[in-house]
């Protein structure tokens, strides 16, 4: 059995989010034949702040999304399906935010930065000139301090892609600090018992390499974070896209396990 096969994906979106293609039952039907026991969808949770339709669900659309997902549970028995959620962080909809997971039943929730505070979203292509101008090393900082914040509220299970503002290929200048911050923001994370995804749809965007980059990752190791898998599947034929690849790079950070959700259970890496 090849390692994809084994690893539940916990990143895959469904066409509600209004930027991914097919049917939600098509991307359970690529993982059942990969050969996977559990996965998970974690579609875009509704932004409170900055919300445009083509980024996420609309609110009055989260109720039906739950239960597609569970009446998708109900009708593959053959893999466990779990409700997931990709939720982005804003300072200013802590409050909101929270009140909504707390009203769905979410088996996890993955905490994504891909807006700036002011609503600047660092990964949108319409923005890859502009990112230039605002500077690289100011976006790759304010990214981390936020994806800190995002951890400290304890609203989120895993964090989502966490150098995304390498996406396009853009590099800091300084480096060094900019590892300094994530770094920071990995303690954070560590002492608020998250953990972390291998997003393999790093290896499909310009930046040619998944997230988080392998130095990071060793980090995350060293801080005994634990590690699940995304392909960030925004099209069926996306799941479990390049896991042989990232359970190479997740032995090389210095991994042995990772986390399966559906019980929080440690499980060797095949
Ligand atoms: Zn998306
Ligand atoms: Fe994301
Ligand atoms: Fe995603
Ligand atoms: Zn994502």
């Amino acid at each position: 059995m090849s390692a994809r096969a084994m690893i539940g994906d916990y990143h895959v979106h469904t066409q509600l989010c209004g930027h991914a293609e097919g049917e939600p039952a098509a991307y359970v039907e690529r993982a059942i034949a990969l050969g996977m026991t559990e996965m998970g969808i974690a579609d875009h949770l509704p932004m409170f702040v900055h919300w445009e339709p083509s980024l996420t669900m609309a609110m009055e659309q989260l109720d039906g999304y739950v239960t597609a997902v569970r009446a998708l549970a109900a009708r593959y028995p053959e893999i466990r399906i779990l409700l997931g959620v990709e939720a982005d962080y804003f300072e200013e909809t802590e409050e909101r935010v929270g009140e909504v997971l707390a009203h769905h039943d979410f088996d996890y929730v993955i905490g994504s930065v891909h807006f700036l505070g002011d609503g600047f979203g660092f990964d949108q292509s319409r923005n890859m000139q502009a990112i230039v101008a605002r500077g690289v090393d100011a976006i790759y900082r304010e990214s981390y301090r936020l994806v800190a914040r995002a951890a400290g509220t304890g609203l989120f299970d895993v964090v989502g892609h966490l150098d995304l503002p390498k996406k396009f290929g853009h590099r800091p200048t300084d480096a060094a600090a900019i590892e300094l911050y994530a770094r920071g923001a990995l303690a954070t994370i560590a002492a608020a018992g998250m953990a972390v995804e291998i997003n393999t749809a790093g290896w499909r965007k310009p930046v040619g390499e998944a997230y988080p980059a392998a130095a990071l990752l060793a980090s995350a190791a060293a801080l005994g974070i634990p590690l699940t898998f995304g392909s960030d599947a925004h099209a069926p034929e996306e799941v479990g896209a390049d896991f042989d690849r990232a359970v190479e790079l997740a032995r090389a950070a210095g991994y042995a396990a990772t986390l399966r959700l559906s019980d929080r259970g440690s499980v060797a890496l095949p």
